[in-house]
C-alpha cells in the first residue's frame, strides 16, 4: 500500500518519524481539500480539524489570500540562497517578527522546522558563552515532561521517553527538572501551599550541576505534545526567569506550539510579561502553508557575537527562502486583518467552558486545562484518586480513533513511562473558529466520550 510521506522505498512511502503506523486506524485516509476548520477526505468524509493538524493550521485551511500571495511570490522568485541574496519578504518578515516579539528580541534566524528552531537556540546559547571565554557552559537544562523536536540536538533537550528511547545512546545526557504539572504534581504537593517547589527544583539542579556548566534552560510555556496543554500557575515563569538571571543562564522559550497567537497572545510568554533570551517559533508561523520556523534572539546575545567571531555556524539551504517568507507574511497579515489573536483568546474561554461541562458529565475526564485555543483534557481511570490508566491500555489511542471515526481530529499527548504518566488529548482548533463551530466540535467530543465510557464499562 502506498502512503503519502517523505521517502519512498520500493513503492512504499514511509511517514511519521516517531510512529510506526497511522495515528488513527489501520491506514491513512486520503485528503482531498480543506476549508476553514474542516478537512474533506477523497471519500467525501468531513472532519473538524480540532487540533489544527499538529497545532499548526492556525488560520484554517484553504485561505484564498494565502494562495494568492503564493502565486504572486512564485511569479517573482521562489528561492535564492541566503549567502547570495536577501529578499524583501524575508527582511519584512524578520522585521514583523521582531516587532511582535517582546523586549529586545530582534534578530531572526529562519529555519524550516520547530526542531531546527530549538536546535539553533541551543547552538546560539552555547556560542554566546564561548564568545565570552566560558566554553564549559554547554549543558542545556530542560524539564522531564517536554518536547523540543526530533533532531538529535533538540531530542537531547526533550523529556519525551517514547520519542527518545531508540536513540538514547546518541543523545546528550542533558539534565532535566520537574515540570510545573499541578494535576499530577511530581512532589505530591498542591498549589499554592507547594510554594512552587517545581521552580525551586530548577534552582536546586543549577546548584548541584554548577551554573558554570549550564548555558540555558529551555521550556515550552504551555507543555504540548508530551503533556496535553499543561499550564503552570502564573507565578512560575517570572520565578524561573529570575532564577536564570541570578545564575547567568539563558532562558529559551520554546514557542513552536504556543507562539503566533495560539494562546490568545502573540507569544505565550506575554501572558506573564516574561522576556526570554531566545524564542523558538514555528508551526503557526506559516499556519502550515509552507515549512517555516525561526529562532528569535535578543540584542544582548547578538552584541556579544557581533563583537566576537561574528559568525553563527547554523543555517540550512532553504533558510529564509522568499517564497516561504512571503507566505508567512501573508499569514501574519491575515491574522492582523481578521483579529485572529483576539479571537483565539475569546473562543479559548468558550472552549474551556464547554470542556468543563463535559468534565461534569464524564468521570473519565480528570483535568481540563490550557490557554487560549491550546486546550487539553486528561483522561483518568479514577477521578477522585487522580489515578491514570496504564500506558498499555492505550486509552488516548482508542479515544482519538473514536473521535476520528466520528469526524473530529484531536492530538495525542502521551510521553511514556518515565515522563508524563497520564493520557491526554490536545484540542486546538484553528484560531479562526466560531462559537457555533465550537458547539459542533464539543458535540462530537461528547458522543466520542460516551463511546469511550461504554468501552471502559
Ligand atoms: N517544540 C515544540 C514545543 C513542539 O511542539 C514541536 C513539535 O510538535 C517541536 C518543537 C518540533 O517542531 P517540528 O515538528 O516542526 O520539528
Amino acid at each position: 500500500m502506498a502512503l503519502s510521506g517523505f521517502a519512498s522505498c520500493k513503492g512504499v512511502v514511509w511517514v511519521n518519524t516517531h510512529l510506526i503506523k497511522p495515528l488513527v486506524g489501520e491506514s491513512y485516509p486520503v485528503v482531498d481539500y480543506g476549508r476553514g476548520i474542516y478537512l474533506f477526505g477523497k471519500d467525501g468524509k468531513k472532519y473538524i480539524d480540532g487540533s489544527s493538524g499538529a497545532v499548526t493550521a492556525n488560520i484554517g485551511h484553504g485561505v484564498k489570500e494565502i494562495y494568492e500571495a503564493m502565486c504572486r511570490q512564485a511569479e517573482k522568485v521562489s528561492f535564492v540562497y541566503r549567502s547570495h541574496f536577501t529578499s524583501e519578504p524575508a527582511e519584512e518578515l524578520a522585521e514583523k517578527l521582531a516587532q511582535s516579539a517582546p523586549g529586545d528580541l530582534n534578530a531572526v534566524f529562519f529555519v524550516n522546522s520547530g526542531s531546527e528552531a530549538t536546535e539553533t537556540a541551543l547552538k546560539v546559547a552555547i556560542q554566546y558563552f564561548q564568545e565570552q571565554g566560558q566554553p564549559e557552559k554547554i549543558q542545556i537544562l530542560s524539564r522531564r515532561t517536554s518536547y523540543h523536536g526530533i533532531t538529535l540536538g533538540s531530542l537531547s533537550m526533550s523529556g519525551h521517553p517514547l520519542r527518545r528511547q531508540r536513540f538514547e545512546p546518541l543523545l546528550e545526557d542533558f539534565p532535566a527538572v520537574a515540570p510545573p504539572y499541578c494535576y499530577q504534581c511530581p512532589f505530591k504537593l498542591s498549589y499554592p501551599s507547594c510554594k512552587m517547589k517545581c521552580a525551586d527544583d530548577l534552582e536546586e539542579a543549577i546548584l548541584s550541576i554548577g551554573s558554570e556548566n549550564i548555558a540555558a534552560f529551555i521550556a515550552e510555556p504551555v507543555i504540548g505534545a508530551s503533556g496535553g496543554a499543561i499550564t503552570p500557575p502564573d507565578e512560575y515563569y517570572p520565578r524561573v526567569k529570575a532564577i536564570c538571571e541570578k545564575y547567568n543562564i539563558l532562558f529559551i522559550a520554546d514557542e513552536v506550539m504556543t507562539g503566533m497567537g495560539r494562546t490568545g497572545k502573540m507569544f505565550a510568554m506575554d501572558h506573564w510579561d516574561v522576556v526570554p533570551d531566545i524564542i523558538a517559533t514555528g508551526k503557526g508561523m506559516s499556519a502550515g502553508y509552507t515549512p517555516m520556523a525561526a529562532a528569535i534572539v535578543s540584542d544582548r546575545i547578538m552584541k556579544v557575537i557581533e563583537n566576537g567571531t561574528k559568525v553563527i555556524m547554523s543555517g540550512h539551504t532553504f533558510s529564509a527562502n522568499p517564497f516561504s517568507a512571503a507566505v508567512c507574511l501573508a499569514v501574519m497579515d491575515y491574522m492582523d486583518k481578521n483579529n485572529v489573536v483576539q479571537n483565539a483568546q475569546k473562543q479559548g474561554i468558550y472552549l474551556i467552558e464547554k470542556l468543563k461541562k463535559l468534565q461534569e458529565e464524564f468521570e473519565v475526564i480528570g483535568d481540563v486545562r490550557g490557554k487560549g485555543l491550546l486546550c487539553g483534557i486528561e483522561l483518568v481511570r479514577d477521578r477522585t484518586a487522580r489515578e491514570p490508566f496504564s500506558l498499555n491500555e492505550k486509552i488516548t489511542e482508542t479515544f482519538i480513533s473514536i473521535c476520528f471515526e466520528n469526524g473530529l481530529i484531536v492530538y495525542p499527548a502521551v510521553a511514556g513511562v518515565t515522563g508524563f504518566s497520564g493520557d491526554a488529548v490536545i484540542i486546538a482548533p484553528p484560531l479562526t473558529i466560531t462559537s457555533e463551530e465550537i458547539d459542533e466540535l464539543a458535540g462530537i467530543l461528547s458522543s466520542s466520550l460516551k463511546q469511550l465510557t461504554g468501552k471502559l464499562e
